[in-house]
């Protein structure tokens, strides 16, 4: 199973968020890197910008605060803590893939410019009160590039 270490700061302020918008969703991008032990290591987390639309069952992210976050961070890390995926909130849900989630997932995995080998996605529930995480591989067969989704576990540091 993947391992995706998420640093408490940045797990605080997720909590925090989404307290602040229930019961609508929220959320944002996670940033780190891919430790040499095929571990991701999320040091931060980003957003959600003032322009993204927070709605009971849908979070619609402020993609050009996020893009410009996302250089900054890489920038003041150094040029070594990218953008590794994204997060967002379920209230009164269960975090869970739902088919939405699946579709942004693959998207993710397939927007050229960010090239992300194994995008990950961080959802988190509040019923009941869990946090997941699953990632986005490609497998190959033969000549055929096969997508699957597989679930993360997540501990803290
Ligand atoms: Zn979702």
């Amino acid at each position: 199973m993947n391992k995706v270490w998420l640093q408490k700061a940045a797990y605080t302020r997720i909590l925090e968020e989404t307290i602040r918008k229930m019961p609508c969703e929220t959320g944002g991008i996670l940033m780190g890197y891919w430790g040499n032990t095929g571990e991701a290591v999320v040091t931060a987390i980003i957003g959600p910008g003032p322009k993204a639309v927070h709605k009971r069952t849908s979070f619609v992210p402020d993609y050009e605060y996020d893009k410009k976050a996302i250089s900054r961070h890489y920038e003041q890390s150094g040029f070594t803590e990218t953008y590794l995926g994204d997060w967002h909130t379920h209230p009164y849900a269960a975090a869970y893939l739902s088919e939405q989630d699946k579709k942004t997932l693959k998207k993710i995995a397939d927007f050229e410019p960010a090239r992300l080998v194994k995008p990950l996605m961080m959802i988190l529930g509040t019923q009941p009160f869990n946090l997941g995480a699953w990632a986005h591989t490609y497998t190959k067969r033969r000549c055929m590039r096969k997508p699957s989704i597989v679930p993360c576990s997540i501990e803290l540091y």
